[in-house]
């Protein structure tokens, strides 16, 4: 297949045939084509869209890229969890082992920071010794002893939203509803589950910004799971203000351990009961008192401690990763605050070095922003309204700055 032709078929508005598509999808997980081109055909893709029919085949090509999950017979109900992506959403961190504490299996695949979101496999290496790349007999001897495993795409799961999961972070590709659909879904169905939650965003520090157009990206991921046999429930979640109070890799480790102990802010928690008990059997009472007698924390940590990581570490977990500099945001005035934009934050997240901006740089898991003041608080003017963690003074009051940019009060 000449691949530059199909670069252009799709730039100028034509839709790919099923065998175009896998045949990208397979050139590229083996490496003969380059990232330049698949750069190219990610931004025409944005630019010009795929039917359902594409955005369907596209899915399968990229889950067939690698293996499926096989478990063995009268294994327990099969669930997970994605979210669409947003700033400050640790819900996974929680979701994942509070869902565990059931007779369930949850093996979630996640990936890692994505444009100005927050990536649940860089949050779970702020935790030393962490291992997310598992092979799928590890991931199942696993759910075999603990019922759940997090863990990222490997060179045999996934490898092709590995790939390009990476390359889209860093090449403006990331908004868009077949790209976003289909490297969501291939995740999902590898995980060859019963049920799955999806808990799409909207609003600025989203993907999507509108309602509408969340609905349409939550609609397509709908089909293409219907159609291969798994449970959907779709949630829509605005994403205008950052979830909880924490944003930043290590910071949103802490404020997830606090919601695993019983705490932590309410709207995080809240989040995690409502789209848990999607696809709980339990209620929704019962997953509260699992999150505040302790159960899920101690499924956390035995998970962590499966995983490589350090569990120890997660009873303090705020003196793993101090940063350089802590800087204090002081309300500019009293009011009731009207605005805390989670773009904003999220832009200014990775400014700090959160994030990337290129695939293969590394991340500062101990910057970011904490002690969030959330929208609808009273506030007196040099009130606290959050705290920068930045490697360095002239971050810190930059990241002030950028802050204050995007808050307001009334
Ligand atoms: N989560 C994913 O797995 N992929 C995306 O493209 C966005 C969020």
């Amino acid at each position: 297949m000449h691949i530059p032709s199909t670069i252009e078929r799709k730039r100028d508005g034509h839709s790919l045939t099923d065998e175009e598509i896998r045949e990208v999808i397979r050139a590229y997980t083996l490496g003969t084509m380059p990232d330049y081109q698949m750069s190219a055909l990610a931004m025409a893709i944005y630019f010009r869209g795929m039917d359902a029919r594409e955005t369907a085949s596209l899915t399968r090509a990229m889950l067939e890229s690698g293996e499926r999950m096989q478990y063995p017979d009268g294994a327990p109900r099969i669930v997970d969890k994605h979210s669409t992506g947003g700033v400050g959403d640790k819900v996974s961190l929680i979701l994942a082992p509070l869902l565990a504490c059931d007779d369930l299996w949850v093996p979630m695949i996640s990936g890692r920071g994505l444009g100005i979101t927050g990536g649940t496999l860089d949050k779970l290496e702020s935790i030393p010794g962490f291992r997310v790349g598992l092979s799928q007999a590890e991931a199942l001897a696993q759910l075999e002893s603990l019922g759940v495993v997090m863990m990222g795409q490997t060179g045999t799961i996934c490898p092709a939203d590995k790939k390009l999961y990476a390359l889209r972070d860093v090449t403006a590709t990331v908004p868009s509803l077949p790209l976003l659909t289909s490297s969501i879904m291939s995740k999902k169905l590898a995980e060859s589950l019963d049920a799955l939650v999806l808990d799409v965003k909207y609003g600025s520090g989203a993907f999507m910004k509108t309602r509408s157009e969340s609905e349409a990206l939550g609609e397509a991921m709908r089909e293409v799971g219907e159609a291969m046999g798994v449970t959907m429930r779709v949630c829509y979640h605005a994403m205008d203000e950052p979830t909880g109070r924490a944003v930043g890799n290590a910071l949103e480790v802490v404020e997830s351990i606090e919601v695993l102990r019983g705490g932590g802010p309410g709207d995080l928690r809240d989040l995690v009961i409502t789209l848990a008990s999607q696809v709980s059997l339990v209620d929704a009472g019962q997953l509260e008192r699992w999150l505040d007698d302790g159960t899920a924390f101690a499924k956390f940590r035995e998970m962590v401690a499966c995983q490589g990581g350090d569990a120890s570490s997660l009873d303090d977990f705020s003196r793993v990763h101090p940063a350089a500099v802590i800087r204090e945001i002081r309300a500019p005035r009293s009011g009731v605050v009207s605005r805390v934009d989670a773009e904003t934050v999220g832009r200014a997240c990775i400014a700090l070095g959160a994030g990337r901006s290129r695939a293969d740089e590394a991340i500062n898991p101990a910057v970011g922003f904490d002690e969030i003041v959330k929208v609808g608080a009273d506030v007196n003017a040099a009130d606290l309204i959050a705290r920068v963690h930045a490697a360095n003074e002239g971050d810190a009051i930059e990241a002030e700055r950028r802050f204050l940019g995007g808050y307001a009060c009334e």
